[in-house]
């Protein structure tokens, strides 16, 4: 078993000195977004790529130390900020925060975890396809805590969860292997479909580390209405009625 000066040892050799916070007010990655909660990490960890992240992985399981994985630490249940013991370890994927391919051909996205929501979004839009997950902490979620949360947002009624948008998914497993299930394939019945597992999983499965992503063209118009009604039967109805 790894002490934990070893542990530290070898996840400043894995990821560089400067990726390995301990010391300094680490308050952005301790405490939870709404200030309910503020824990305290044995060290924040900033990997820069799917195999850093096995190795910090791997390195944490030999010392016995739990993993916390964090995005923009937006979400609304505490889920991403370590407990008070001092003796988890904060995996920040904020650096992992590259789009890896668009491919206008098979309508989808591949980018890194770590890569905020707008930034996915934007770079949609300027190829002229729609990222249609939207919600108001766009700006500083990333895709992984999307998945990880498997977020609604604005637009779920018509595309869905963030599960019903994703095709594939790169994960480090709790063993610290690499398991890439990143496709595009919209018509793939080959067997279990571990990207569903992990999606909705708040990180206790493993580490998503990339993920790839179904777009559509951009709408040619967009109409918005307002409709008042007088009951939530009626809502339902209304909402039939569109339907059919
Ligand atoms: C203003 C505001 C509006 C919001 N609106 C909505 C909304 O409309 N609909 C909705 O569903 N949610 C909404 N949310 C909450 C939503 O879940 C988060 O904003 C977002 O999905 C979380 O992304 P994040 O990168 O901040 O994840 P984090 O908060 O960092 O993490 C969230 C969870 O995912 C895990 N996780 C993070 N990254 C990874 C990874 N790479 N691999 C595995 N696990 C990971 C974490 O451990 C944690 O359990 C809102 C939040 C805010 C602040």
């Amino acid at each position: 078993m790894l002490s934990f000066e070893s542990l530290l040892q070898a996840l400043r050799a894995t990821v560089g000195v400067a990726n390995v916070l301990t010391d300094g007010d680490l308050c952005a990655w301790e405490q939870d977004w709404r200030k309910r909660e503020r824990g305290k990490a044995l060290a924040v960890v900033r990997p820069a790529s799917t195999l850093e992240v096995a190795e910090v992985v791997k390195a944490c399981a030999l010392a016995g130390v739990s993993i916390v994985p964090q995005g923009g630490n937006t979400g609304m249940v505490v889920g991403s900020t370590p407990d008070a013991s001092g003796t988890q370890v904060v995996l920040s994927l904020q650096r992992m925060n590259q789009v890896r391919v668009l491919d206008e051909a098979n309508l989808t996205i591949t980018v890194e975890a770590g890569c905020v929501l707008q930034t996915v979004q934007d770079t949609c839009e300027k190829a002229g396809f729609l990222f249609p997950l939207s919600l108001a902490s766009e700006g500083t979620c990333t895709i992984g805590g999307n998945l990880g949360t498997n977020a609604g947002g604005t637009q779920v009624v018509r595309y869905g969860n963030t599960r019903e948008l994703c095709l594939g998914l790169e994960v480090v497993t709790a063993q610290g292997d690499i398991w890439n299930g990143l496709s595009g394939l919209r018509k793939d019945n080959t067997g279990y479909d571990l990207r569903h597992l992990f999606i909705g999983s708040e990180g206790t499965l493993g580490v998503i580390t990339a993920a790839t992503m179904r777009l559509y063209p951009m709408p040619a118009a967009q109409l918005t209405s307002f409709a008042a009604l007088p009951s939530l039967e009626a809502a339902g109805f209304a909402g039939l009625a569109h339907r059919f």
